[in-house]
């Protein structure tokens, strides 16, 4: 039974945000560095963020060649570049909240791994350049075929690289850590441990751990951010969950490249985490078992993933797989982040689509801009 005293002080708010990842707690940052006053509370179903936050790979990225070739195919190109501005200025935010050296910022640089299906695109470098010369206000893709053999790579498979000096690796933990108590120095409350049954009418109700029983609290301003999960809160917005499968190796002696690596429009990816490896992706080996938001593995994705680490990647090269694991991205039809005012009380929102860590902080201001301008 909720007192007297809970209830007058504890649960109504000026804001409720339902998710505690990037997206969650950026938008919880913004509100409160424009409105000092606004109460804001941030209801999150883990013992921390539990969703796709923690369990990236840690890339800060905008696009490679091949992805942006693909979106401009598939969206238009006015809509792929505007994309790609969201990323860039969302990167340039997410420095700004959390200082370079609190989430172990490493600007080593991007590369795309070109194999012989995509070697076409190289010809487009020029025009993709072009094209993105008013964000950048520099040469974004350049061609570092020496770098192939320098890294070690299958030079048989890997038949050109395309590097760009503008993306660059964080630790994903730390930024996390960071990003949480930032939001509570600047007075957000964040519980833990409660899962969202429902949303009615600006009443946000969990079930309460100890009291059995379900508890509302009120707000004016609820927004979800609740990423692969999005559509169990609100129906309305049609959210597909994809599975992303990781692994980490042990340290590796003289590992040969730094850096983060895309390969196959994005759908795989690689980086070095000091002398290790992470490796991840292969969704498109498998699409419909992957569109899941349960953590598990998939055993024909994984044995991949170790296939290219021991023939592509890592050739040669002594290795064991210290650890792996899995997590869940959200994903609209036309992959473009959303914001949906669902009524005066409520807003839902996605940024993720696979670049979450990027898009993140940008959308966040643009939801606080659609809620409270
Ligand atoms: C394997 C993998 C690798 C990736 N690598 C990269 C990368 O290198 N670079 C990059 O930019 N992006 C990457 N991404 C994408 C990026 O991680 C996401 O886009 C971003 O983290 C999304 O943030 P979010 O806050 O929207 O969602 P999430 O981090 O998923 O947060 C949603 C939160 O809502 C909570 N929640 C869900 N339902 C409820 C409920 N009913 N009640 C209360 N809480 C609830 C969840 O527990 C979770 O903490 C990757 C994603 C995955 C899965």
């Amino acid at each position: 039974m909720i007192s007297f005293w809970e209830k007058n002080s504890f649960l109504n708010y000026d804001c409720i945000i339902v998710g505690s990842g990037l997206l969650g707690l950026s938008t919880a940052c913004e509100i409160r560095e424009r409105f000092p006053d606004k109460e804001v509370l941030v209801l999150e179903r883990g013992i921390f963020p539990t969703g796709a936050s923690t369990k990236n790979a840690g890339f800060l990225c905008f696009g490679s060649l091949t992805e942006i070739l693909a979106d401009i195919e598939t969206k238009g190109e006015a809509n792929a570049i505007e994309l790609v501005e969201k990323r860039w200025q969302g990167i340039n935010l997410l420095k700004q909240r959390v200082v370079e050296n609190k989430m172990d910022y490493l600007n080593y640089g991007g590369y795309e791994l070109i194999d012989e299906n995509s070697i076409g695109s190289i010809e487009k470098i020029e025009y993709v350049n072009n094209l993105l010369s008013g964000i950048f206000g520099g040469k974004v893709f350049e061609l570092k075929n020496d770098k192939i053999k320098a890294f070690g790579f299958d030079s048989g498979f890997v038949r050109s690289l395309v590097y760009s000096p503008y993306e660059a690796q964080l630790d994903t933990g730390k930024m996390m850590r960071t990003l949480l108590k930032y939001a509570e120095f600047l007075g957000v409350q964040i519980h833990n441990g409660c899962e969202v049954i429902r949303i009615d009418n600006g009443n946000v109700v969990i079930r309460h751990n100890v009291l059995k029983e379900e508890v509302e609290f009120t707000s004016q301003n609820v927004i979800v951010c609740t990423n692969a999960l999005l559509s169990e809160l609100v129906p309305a917005l049609k959210v597909k969950p994809g599975r992303g499968e990781v692994l980490i190796t042990k340290p590796i002696k003289g590992l040969k490249f730094k850096g983060i690596f895309h390969y196959d429009e994005g759908y795989y990816y690689f980086r070095n985490f000091g002398d290790r490896v992470i490796f991840g992706g292969g969704r498109n080996l498998d699409f419909n078992t992957e569109e899941t938001g349960e953590f598990g593995f998939n055993e024909k994705i994984i044995s991949d993933l170790k296939k290219k680490l021991n023939e592509m990647i890592l050739p040669g090269t002594e290795f064991e797989i210290e650890s792996m694991w899995t997590g869940i991205m959200g994903f609209t039809a036309d992959k473009l982040p959303v914001i949906h005012k669902v009524n005066e009380n409520l807003t839902a929102a996605l940024s993720c689509n696979g670049m979450g860590i990027a898009l993140s902080s940008q959308v966040a201001r643009e939801i606080v801009t659609t809620v409270f301008d």
